[in-house]
């Protein structure tokens, strides 16, 4: 079985390394030619453009940035969906609204090829060793195709339901996250009268229930962030406020109230057009801590 992957990204990047490690050969494609070298350096085939790529794979992976990105990958001139690709499995794990993996598995269907969305939890370091968490919708004898595949990447695949079904999931877990960044920024504003290390700081937060878990591995680079240094970008907050639009807009479409949800996104925009927006997205909390 022959796999492609279009986006090499940070995560797309650290995907396609894992599925290299587990024995696969790989065909790549990414629009920045340069993000494929290591790749490529490493035994994957580059491809020319995405219709080549689809053309030499039957299994297609594509993790990018949003909807316009999927747009122009899959529907663009040389695009996915350009050629013949009757037959082959698409497995789309971008975190986009469910309305947009809904309308993607359509045309994909329509040209016979088998559609499964499955946006994942965890950030580059589970993609680079196979632990990421996968919310997949599919139909049931795609999910069973794709099913081998996405557990040579993830520690869990939950098979939600139909297309869509896995944006939502996606959603259901980013959100209390992100508002949680604002919350962690809202707390060390409190602290800051007692003057504590920031090392320290973070320790007693991450020590108790007012961390989630995903802080016992933030933590320590959340009090180095308060101390001035830069951190490695594994999520940027633009990427928060892309995620807390969609969110915004799926709730409101659905006619959900989300007023946490809304204020975040505003506080973040804040935050990101103050110059850190390509920073990694726990910044976001130490610029509140400092407002
Ligand atoms: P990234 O490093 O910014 O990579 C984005 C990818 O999308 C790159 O391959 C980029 O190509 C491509 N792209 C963007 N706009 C495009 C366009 N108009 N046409 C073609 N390609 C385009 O982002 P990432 O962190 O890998 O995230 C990818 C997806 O995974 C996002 O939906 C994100 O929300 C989600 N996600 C991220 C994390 C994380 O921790 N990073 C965790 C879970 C889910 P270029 O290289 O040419 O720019």
């Amino acid at each position: 079985m022959q796999i492609g992957i279009a986006g090499l990204g940070r995560m797309g990047a650290a995907m396609a390394a894992r599925l290299m490690e587990v024995g696969h050969t790989l065909t790549v494609w990414n629009r920045s030619p340069e993000k494929a070298k290591p790749l490529v350096d490493a035994g994957a085939k580059l491809a020319a453009t995405p219709e080549d790529l689809a053309e030499h794979s039957d299994v297609i992976i594509t993790m990018l940035m949003d909807a316009a990105a999927i747009d122009h990958v899959y529907n663009g001139e040389h695009g996915l969906l350009v050629g013949d690709v009757a037959g082959k499995l698409f497995i789309e794990m971008s975190t986009v609204r469910p309305e947009i993996e809904i309308a993607l598995a359509a045309v994909a269907r329509a040209e016979g090829a088998a559609f499964v969305e499955c946006p994942v939890g965890g950030t580059t370091g589970p993609a680079r060793q196979g632990k990421l968490f996968g919310f997949m919708g599919a139909e049931p004898a795609d999910a069973a195709r794709a099913r081998p595949i996405l557990e040579q990447l993830c520690r869990r695949v939950e098979h939600v339901g139909p297309v869509g079904n896995g944006a939502l999931a996606k959603f259901t877990i980013n959100m209390p996250l992100m508002i949680y960044y604002q919350a962690l920024g809202e707390a060390l504003a409190m602290a800051r009268p007692m003057g504590l290390a920031p090392e320290r700081l973070m320790d007693i937060i991450c020590d108790t229930s007012g961390a989630p878990t995903m802080m016992k591995v933030r933590g320590p680079v959340v009090a180095r962030m308060l101390q001035g240094e830069d951190a490695a970008v594994t999520f940027p907050l633009e990427g928060c406020v892309k995620d807390l639009q969609s969110m915004q807009a799926e709730g409101r479409a659905r006619g959900l109230s989300l007023p946490l949800t809304q204020m975040t996104l505003a506080c973040m925009e804040e935050s990101a057009s103050s110059g850190i927006a390509d920073k990694e997205a726990a910044m976001h909390a130490v610029y509140w801590s400092k407002k």
